[in-house]
């Protein structure tokens, strides 16, 4: 079996030649910046690069100048792909580099089952870390980054996908933020499933474009982002979901709305509606401006909820909401123009202004 690379690529003067084994190197997912020193040396010096789509990766290393052979690794030949070709060449002392489409391999990209047959043949196993879009949402978001779970994709479809939801509503008080990968096609009915088990206990941030020329945060309650994304002409774009999820107060079920707790403070503990809405948006982990909008559109929703209840299974309509009349709380400013529903689009200013990678338009879809 032939380790030597045919393109050449022998270690530059003084450049340490690679260690044989496995290396699971991580490519930009959108800013062609975001490739690291490292990972252009192993994918230079590797005897094949195992690409998830050949033809995608055929232009990320053209641009890098690199020419190292390229094999096909994907989720429907993963199997024999590992046993009949890349397992043998490792076992024969080989260098093989693993890439996905974008970012890093073997997180909801091929790469797992090599991993796992390299380790059980003893082989050594290299990370390259660099890009993942979840990490990248994670450490801008704004929510919890102490503990996180990350979850790939929710069912495509909405039973299931509620189903795995309402796994969450059980979580222990401290989980901290969920990630999950989704379809501009699916967001808005993911989100109104996520607001349908949650309401406004969950804390939701839509990452969009990330190291794109378009990247936005949209931070808020599922409605208030859905609603954001929903007046737009098309949803487009890669996108991360997160999501933190707010412990349940004492009795309560999930998913209740924060009008209900609004007007469970007023009447139970005689404050004021302002006051009502002031603990809420405390307890619920959000602004002022957020509540207060998290309100009105509950108000809005309430007659076409009237029939059955809050919208939820199991949640029957509040009582009609004595005293809280329309139009802003007193003393709590609206939010006139959404800004803050629009966090994202305060950054335009500040973004980088990043091509997207030549090999893929911005905003194609990987699925
Ligand atoms: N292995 C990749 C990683 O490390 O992030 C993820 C691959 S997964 C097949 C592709 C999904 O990742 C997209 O559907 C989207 O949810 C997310 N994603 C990838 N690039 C993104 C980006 N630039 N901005 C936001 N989300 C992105």
């Amino acid at each position: 079996m032939a380790l030597e690379n045919p393109a050449g690529a022998a270690p530059e003067k003084n450049e340490q030649p690679l260690a044989p084994g496995l290396y699971l190197v991580a490519t930009p997912i959108g800013n062609l910046q975001d490739i690291t020193l490292r990972a252009l040396r192993v994918l230079r010096l590797a005897d094949r690069i195992a690409c998830e789509d050949t033809r995608q990766s055929a232009k990320l290393l053209a641009h890098f100048g690199i020419g190292t052979p390229a094999i096909s690794l994907h989720e429907h030949n993963e199997q024999a792909r590992t046993a009949d070709d890349l397992l043998p060449l490792l076992v024969a002392g080989g260098r093989v580099a693993v890439i996905s489409d974008a970012g890093t391999p073997g997180i909801s990209d091929p790469g797992m089952l090599l991993v796992r047959a390299a380790v059980a043949a003893g082989v050594p196993v290299f990370p390259v870390p660099g890009a993942n879009a979840g990490v990248a949402a994670l450490v801008a978001s704004g929510l919890a980054t102490d503990r996180f779970t990350f979850h790939g994709f929710l069912p495509e479809k909405s039973g299931p996908r509620r189903t795995a939801l309402e796994r969450l509503a059980t979580l222990a008080p401290d989980a901290g933020t969920q990630i999950f990968y989704e379809a501009p096609h699916r967001i808005l009915d993911t989100l109104s499933d996520v607001d349908a088990v949650f309401g406004a206990r969950a804390r939701v941030v839509l990452a969009r474009e990330l190291t794109k020329v378009h990247e936005e945060f949209i931070r808020g309650t599922a409605a208030g982002v859905r609603e954001a994304l929903g007046s737009r002409e098309r949803v487009r774009g890669e996108m991360v979901l997160l999501l933190e999820i707010a412990a349940a107060s004492p009795g309560e079920a999930p998913g209740r709305s924060l009008r209900a707790r609004v007007l469970e403070l007023q009447r139970t503990e005689t404050l004021s509606e302002k006051d009502a809405l002031k603990r809420a948006a405390r307890e619920w982990g959000l602004g002022k401006s957020e509540a207060y909008r998290e309100l009105q559109r509950e108000r809005a929703a309430a007659p076409a909820r009237k029939a059955c209840g809050d919208g939820r299974p199991g949640h029957p309509a509040p009582d009609p909401a004595p005293g809280l009349a329309p139009g802003p709380a007193p003393g709590l400013a609206p939010d006139p123009d959404g800004r803050e529903a629009r966090a994202g689009l305060k950054r335009e200013s500040e973004r980088e202004a990043v091509p997207a990678p030549p090999w893929k338009p911005a905003g194609r879809e990987r699925l």
